[in-house]
């Protein structure tokens, strides 16, 4: 059995990290190394899924819930604007093999953030 992914042992409480949001599918809490002012991750509880690809292949709905957390979070912690990524294998900077979305907003002026 492989090991626990950073997220779901945060998600367990054997990491400590503030979940600011939670349903019964999805959870999300503060990047720790933020690169925006409001920089957050929305994250399936169910680690099976190593990208977005595998996701939207399958559980869309599940996919679809984690865009809404993102839009709902983006307003209550931002100005409602914001980029949404999924880092997509090592080769684009995925570090964490669980997948997840980062939720950037304010300071997204033209030039940063590769805009
Ligand atoms: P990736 O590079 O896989 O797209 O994104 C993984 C993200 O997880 C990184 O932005 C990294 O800063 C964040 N991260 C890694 N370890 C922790 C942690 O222990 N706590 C929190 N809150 N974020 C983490």
């Amino acid at each position: 059995m492989s090991e626990s992914s950073i997220f779901t042992r945060i998600l367990e409480g054997e990491i400590p990290s503030e979940i600011i949001a939670e349903t019964e599918n999805v959870f999300a809490i503060r990047d720790i190394a933020p690169q925006a002012p409001v920089h957050l991750l929305v994250i399936p509880k169910d680690a099976q899924y190593r990208n977005v690809v595998e996701l939207a292949g399958g559980d869309p709905a599940l996919l679809t819930e984690m865009i809404g957390l993102a839009g709902t979070l983006a307003a209550e912690h931002g100005d409602g604007d914001f980029r949404l990524i999924f880092n997509t294998g090592a080769g684009a900077g995925q570090t964490v093999f669980h997948v997840h979305a980062h939720v950037l907003s304010g300071g997204l002026e033209e030039g940063r953030l590769g805009g």
